[in-house]
Protein backbone atom coordinates (compact mmCIF):
# COMPACT_ATOMS: atom_id res chain seq x y z
CA UNK A 1 0.00 0.00 0.00
CA UNK A 2 1.32 3.38 -0.87
CA UNK A 3 0.73 6.73 0.78
CA UNK A 4 -0.89 9.88 0.14
CA UNK A 5 2.40 11.85 -0.35
CA UNK A 6 3.96 8.55 -2.68
CA UNK A 7 1.29 8.95 -4.97
CA UNK A 8 1.78 12.87 -5.36
CA UNK A 9 5.34 12.17 -6.20
CA UNK A 10 4.58 9.47 -8.26
CA UNK A 11 1.95 11.94 -10.20
CA UNK A 12 4.89 14.36 -10.38
CA UNK A 13 7.24 11.61 -11.82
CA UNK A 14 5.04 9.78 -14.85
CA UNK A 15 3.40 12.96 -15.89
CA UNK A 16 6.37 15.69 -15.32
CA UNK A 17 6.05 14.64 -19.30
CA UNK A 18 3.07 15.84 -20.04
CA UNK A 19 2.10 18.55 -17.09
CA UNK A 20 3.76 21.33 -14.92
CA UNK A 21 4.39 20.09 -11.53
CA UNK A 22 1.99 22.07 -9.85
CA UNK A 23 -1.00 20.68 -12.84
CA UNK A 24 0.27 17.23 -11.76
CA UNK A 25 -0.78 17.94 -7.92
CA UNK A 26 -3.90 19.49 -8.97
CA UNK A 27 -5.03 16.52 -11.08
CA UNK A 28 -4.54 14.18 -8.62
CA UNK A 29 -6.31 16.57 -6.67
CA UNK A 30 -8.98 16.53 -8.63
CA UNK A 31 -9.00 12.87 -8.66
CA UNK A 32 -9.05 12.74 -4.89
CA UNK A 33 -12.01 15.32 -4.63
CA UNK A 34 -14.36 14.39 -7.82
CA UNK A 35 -14.01 10.61 -7.97
CA UNK A 36 -12.88 9.30 -4.36
CA UNK A 37 -15.10 12.24 -2.87
CA UNK A 38 -12.52 13.57 -0.24
CA UNK A 39 -12.46 17.07 0.80
CA UNK A 40 -10.13 19.68 0.19
CA UNK A 41 -8.19 19.41 3.46
CA UNK A 42 -7.95 15.52 3.10
CA UNK A 43 -5.67 16.04 0.14
CA UNK A 44 -3.45 18.18 2.21
CA UNK A 45 -3.11 16.52 5.50
CA UNK A 46 -3.39 13.11 4.79
CA UNK A 47 -0.07 12.77 3.20
CA UNK A 48 1.50 9.86 5.22
CA UNK A 49 -2.02 7.95 5.34
CA UNK A 50 -1.92 4.44 3.29
CA UNK A 51 -4.23 4.89 0.82
CA UNK A 52 -6.70 1.98 0.69
CA UNK A 53 -7.08 -0.86 -1.92
CA UNK A 54 -10.01 0.89 -3.85
CA UNK A 55 -8.76 3.94 -3.77
CA UNK A 56 -5.62 2.97 -5.11
CA UNK A 57 -6.76 1.07 -7.59
CA UNK A 58 -8.87 3.99 -9.07
CA UNK A 59 -5.84 6.56 -8.61
CA UNK A 60 -3.99 3.89 -10.49
CA UNK A 61 -6.32 3.32 -13.60
CA UNK A 62 -6.64 6.95 -13.78
CA UNK A 63 -3.24 7.67 -13.96
CA UNK A 64 -2.87 5.08 -16.69
CA UNK A 65 -5.78 7.28 -18.37
CA UNK A 66 -3.99 10.39 -18.13
CA UNK A 67 -0.68 9.04 -20.00
CA UNK A 68 -2.77 8.76 -22.58
CA UNK A 69 -4.09 12.31 -22.51
CA UNK A 70 -7.04 12.08 -21.68
CA UNK A 71 -8.13 15.10 -19.43
CA UNK A 72 -8.91 14.79 -16.01
CA UNK A 73 -12.67 16.02 -16.67
CA UNK A 74 -13.42 12.94 -18.82
CA UNK A 75 -11.96 11.08 -16.30
CA UNK A 76 -14.27 11.99 -13.52
CA UNK A 77 -17.11 13.14 -15.76
CA UNK A 78 -17.49 16.30 -14.23
CA UNK A 79 -16.33 20.03 -14.97
CA UNK A 80 -16.63 23.12 -12.44
CA UNK A 81 -17.69 26.22 -14.18
CA UNK A 82 -19.24 29.25 -12.32
CA UNK A 83 -19.56 27.58 -9.06
CA UNK A 84 -21.35 24.85 -10.15
CA UNK A 85 -20.83 21.24 -11.24
CA UNK A 86 -21.21 20.27 -14.63
CA UNK A 87 -21.38 16.84 -16.01
CA UNK A 88 -19.67 16.56 -19.36
CA UNK A 89 -17.91 13.58 -21.80
CA UNK A 90 -16.39 13.31 -25.22
CA UNK A 91 -19.46 14.80 -26.87
CA UNK A 92 -19.14 18.39 -25.03
CA UNK A 93 -16.35 20.50 -24.85
CA UNK A 94 -14.38 21.23 -20.91
CA UNK A 95 -15.39 24.40 -20.25
CA UNK A 96 -12.95 26.95 -19.85
CA UNK A 97 -12.00 29.48 -17.73
CA UNK A 98 -12.31 32.41 -20.53
CA UNK A 99 -15.78 31.48 -20.37
CA UNK A 100 -16.63 32.23 -17.05
CA UNK A 101 -16.26 35.69 -17.69
CA UNK A 102 -18.72 35.38 -20.73
CA UNK A 103 -20.91 34.59 -18.31
CA UNK A 104 -20.12 37.39 -15.89
CA UNK A 105 -20.08 39.62 -18.89
CA UNK A 106 -23.88 38.84 -20.36
CA UNK A 107 -24.91 39.12 -16.36
CA UNK A 108 -24.08 42.47 -16.06
CA UNK A 109 -25.64 43.37 -19.45
CA UNK A 110 -29.15 41.88 -18.01
CA UNK A 111 -29.08 43.48 -14.55
CA UNK A 112 -31.83 46.39 -15.97
CA UNK A 113 -33.87 43.85 -18.06
CA UNK A 114 -36.40 41.93 -16.35
CA UNK A 115 -37.50 38.29 -17.81
CA UNK A 116 -35.03 38.53 -20.97
CA UNK A 117 -35.66 36.17 -23.73
CA UNK A 118 -31.85 34.56 -24.49
CA UNK A 119 -30.67 31.40 -26.25
CA UNK A 120 -26.87 29.57 -26.02
CA UNK A 121 -25.98 28.49 -29.40
CA UNK A 122 -23.75 25.55 -29.76
CA UNK A 123 -24.45 25.29 -25.79
CA UNK A 124 -22.63 21.76 -25.09
CA UNK A 125 -22.79 20.99 -21.94
CA UNK A 126 -25.12 23.90 -21.19
CA UNK A 127 -22.73 25.52 -18.85
CA UNK A 128 -23.50 29.13 -20.58
CA UNK A 129 -27.17 28.92 -20.55
CA UNK A 130 -27.36 27.13 -17.61
CA UNK A 131 -25.03 29.18 -15.51
CA UNK A 132 -27.39 32.18 -16.21
CA UNK A 133 -30.62 30.84 -15.95
CA UNK A 134 -29.16 29.34 -12.64
CA UNK A 135 -28.52 33.47 -11.06
CA UNK A 136 -31.61 34.45 -13.14
CA UNK A 137 -34.14 32.76 -12.77
CA UNK A 138 -36.46 35.22 -14.23
CA UNK A 139 -35.04 34.77 -17.70
CA UNK A 140 -36.73 32.37 -20.91
CA UNK A 141 -33.28 30.27 -21.61
CA UNK A 142 -32.76 28.43 -24.91
CA UNK A 143 -30.03 26.08 -24.78
CA UNK A 144 -29.55 24.88 -28.75
CA UNK A 145 -26.66 22.24 -30.75
CA UNK A 146 -26.23 20.24 -33.10
CA UNK A 147 -24.89 17.77 -31.38
CA UNK A 148 -27.92 14.98 -29.53
CA UNK A 149 -24.99 13.10 -26.95
CA UNK A 150 -24.18 17.19 -26.11
CA UNK A 151 -27.94 18.44 -25.69
CA UNK A 152 -28.52 15.01 -23.34
CA UNK A 153 -25.67 15.98 -21.35
CA UNK A 154 -27.24 19.22 -21.03
CA UNK A 155 -30.62 18.18 -19.80
CA UNK A 156 -28.91 16.16 -17.03
CA UNK A 157 -27.18 19.42 -15.73
CA UNK A 158 -30.22 21.54 -16.18
CA UNK A 159 -31.97 18.68 -14.20
CA UNK A 160 -29.34 18.47 -11.56
CA UNK A 161 -29.34 22.46 -11.25
CA UNK A 162 -33.11 22.34 -11.30
CA UNK A 163 -32.87 24.39 -14.27
CA UNK A 164 -35.97 25.11 -16.53
CA UNK A 165 -34.91 26.08 -20.23
CA UNK A 166 -36.00 24.63 -23.77
CA UNK A 167 -33.57 22.65 -25.59
CA UNK A 168 -33.06 22.95 -29.62
CA UNK A 169 -31.52 20.65 -31.51
CA UNK A 170 -30.32 22.26 -34.85
CA UNK A 171 -27.34 22.92 -37.15
CA UNK A 172 -26.60 26.77 -36.97
CA UNK A 173 -25.05 26.27 -40.12
CA UNK A 174 -28.09 25.50 -42.37
CA UNK A 175 -30.97 26.65 -40.26
CA UNK A 176 -32.79 29.11 -41.83
CA UNK A 177 -34.10 30.88 -38.39
CA UNK A 178 -34.23 31.10 -34.76
CA UNK A 179 -36.40 29.39 -32.84
CA UNK A 180 -37.80 32.48 -31.69
CA UNK A 181 -37.08 36.21 -30.49
CA UNK A 182 -34.27 37.32 -27.76
CA UNK A 183 -33.34 40.28 -25.97
CA UNK A 184 -29.91 38.26 -25.85
CA UNK A 185 -27.99 35.59 -28.19
CA UNK A 186 -24.81 34.05 -26.75
CA UNK A 187 -22.53 31.66 -28.27
CA UNK A 188 -19.04 30.21 -27.86
CA UNK A 189 -18.88 28.38 -31.33
CA UNK A 190 -16.03 26.60 -32.51
CA UNK A 191 -13.41 28.98 -33.86
CA UNK A 192 -9.73 27.32 -33.55
CA UNK A 193 -8.64 27.50 -37.14
CA UNK A 194 -6.69 24.33 -38.30
CA UNK A 195 -3.18 26.40 -38.30
CA UNK A 196 -3.27 26.91 -34.85
CA UNK A 197 -3.59 23.11 -34.23
CA UNK A 198 0.19 23.31 -33.13
CA UNK A 199 -0.40 25.11 -30.44
CA UNK A 200 -2.88 22.81 -29.04
CA UNK A 201 -2.07 19.76 -26.36
CA UNK A 202 -2.97 16.31 -27.23
CA UNK A 203 -5.68 16.27 -24.50
CA UNK A 204 -7.67 18.61 -26.34
CA UNK A 205 -6.74 17.45 -29.93
CA UNK A 206 -6.85 13.68 -28.94
CA UNK A 207 -10.01 14.22 -26.49
CA UNK A 208 -12.34 16.90 -27.07
CA UNK A 209 -14.81 17.29 -30.22
CA UNK A 210 -13.45 18.67 -33.33
CA UNK A 211 -16.86 19.83 -34.31
CA UNK A 212 -17.10 21.94 -31.12
CA UNK A 213 -13.36 23.44 -31.68
CA UNK A 214 -12.27 23.46 -35.19
CA UNK A 215 -12.76 25.75 -38.47
CA UNK A 216 -11.32 26.01 -41.79
CA UNK A 217 -8.61 28.01 -41.90
CA UNK A 218 -10.35 29.88 -45.18
CA UNK A 219 -13.07 30.80 -43.40
CA UNK A 220 -12.55 31.08 -39.49
CA UNK A 221 -15.45 33.10 -38.60
CA UNK A 222 -18.40 30.88 -40.76
CA UNK A 223 -20.08 30.45 -37.68
CA UNK A 224 -20.17 34.15 -36.28
CA UNK A 225 -21.66 35.51 -40.11
CA UNK A 226 -24.50 32.89 -39.70
CA UNK A 227 -25.46 33.75 -36.50
CA UNK A 228 -25.53 37.79 -36.38
CA UNK A 229 -27.19 37.09 -39.70
CA UNK A 230 -29.91 34.79 -37.73
CA UNK A 231 -29.42 37.69 -34.97
CA UNK A 232 -30.75 40.02 -37.74
CA UNK A 233 -34.52 38.83 -37.60
CA UNK A 234 -34.27 37.61 -34.51
CA UNK A 235 -32.92 40.22 -32.07
CA UNK A 236 -35.62 41.79 -29.97
CA UNK A 237 -35.21 45.58 -29.91
CA UNK A 238 -32.43 46.92 -28.18
CA UNK A 239 -31.08 43.12 -28.35
CA UNK A 240 -27.47 41.94 -28.05
CA UNK A 241 -25.38 39.14 -29.39
CA UNK A 242 -22.44 38.38 -27.25
CA UNK A 243 -19.51 36.32 -28.44
CA UNK A 244 -16.45 33.96 -27.09
CA UNK A 245 -13.52 34.97 -29.41
CA UNK A 246 -10.72 33.90 -31.22
CA UNK A 247 -7.84 36.19 -29.54
CA UNK A 248 -6.15 36.52 -32.69
CA UNK A 249 -9.40 37.38 -34.82
CA UNK A 250 -10.84 40.90 -33.06
CA UNK A 251 -10.44 43.04 -35.47
CA UNK A 252 -11.68 40.70 -38.74
CA UNK A 253 -14.82 40.14 -35.87
CA UNK A 254 -15.44 44.20 -35.51
CA UNK A 255 -15.16 44.16 -39.41
CA UNK A 256 -17.71 41.30 -39.70
CA UNK A 257 -19.96 42.97 -37.50
CA UNK A 258 -19.93 46.31 -38.87
CA UNK A 259 -20.87 44.47 -42.54
CA UNK A 260 -23.53 43.14 -41.18
CA UNK A 261 -24.78 45.98 -39.62
CA UNK A 262 -24.12 46.18 -35.92
CA UNK A 263 -22.19 48.05 -33.91
CA UNK A 264 -19.84 46.18 -31.33
CA UNK A 265 -17.44 46.25 -28.17
CA UNK A 266 -14.48 43.72 -28.20
CA UNK A 267 -13.49 42.64 -24.55
CA UNK A 268 -10.25 41.20 -23.34
CA UNK A 269 -10.38 37.65 -20.88
CA UNK A 270 -8.28 37.84 -17.29
CA UNK A 271 -5.32 36.66 -19.70
CA UNK A 272 -5.17 40.15 -21.43
CA UNK A 273 -6.20 38.50 -25.08
CA UNK A 274 -9.26 39.59 -26.81
CA UNK A 275 -11.90 37.08 -26.15
CA UNK A 276 -15.30 38.62 -26.22
CA UNK A 277 -17.35 40.77 -28.22
CA UNK A 278 -20.69 42.40 -28.05
CA UNK A 279 -22.74 43.14 -31.07
CA UNK A 280 -25.80 45.46 -31.69
CA UNK A 281 -27.43 46.53 -33.75
CA UNK A 282 -26.23 49.90 -35.63
N1 LIG B 1 -11.00 28.27 -26.12
C1 LIG B 1 -11.12 26.94 -26.60
C2 LIG B 1 -9.74 26.31 -26.71
O1 LIG B 1 -8.82 26.83 -26.22
C3 LIG B 1 -11.84 26.94 -27.93
C4 LIG B 1 -13.29 27.12 -27.76
C5 LIG B 1 -13.97 27.23 -29.09
O2 LIG B 1 -13.49 26.82 -30.13
N2 LIG B 1 -15.10 27.78 -29.02
O3 LIG B 1 -9.53 25.25 -27.23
Amino acid sequence: MMTLQEFKTKYINDLGHLYPKEECLSILQIICEDLLHWSRTDFLIRDREKINHLEEEIILRSLHQLLQSTPVQYITGIAHFYGHTFEVNQHTLIPRQETEELVDLVLREIKSLSCPAMIDLGTGSGCIGLSIKVERKDCAMSLLDISSEALQVARSNASKLAAQVDFFQEDILSCKALPGSYDIIISNPPYVRELEKEEIHDNVLKYEPHSALFVDDNDALVFYRKILKLAQSALRKDGKVFFEINQYLPEQMKQLAESLGFESKLYRDINQNWRMIKCWKA
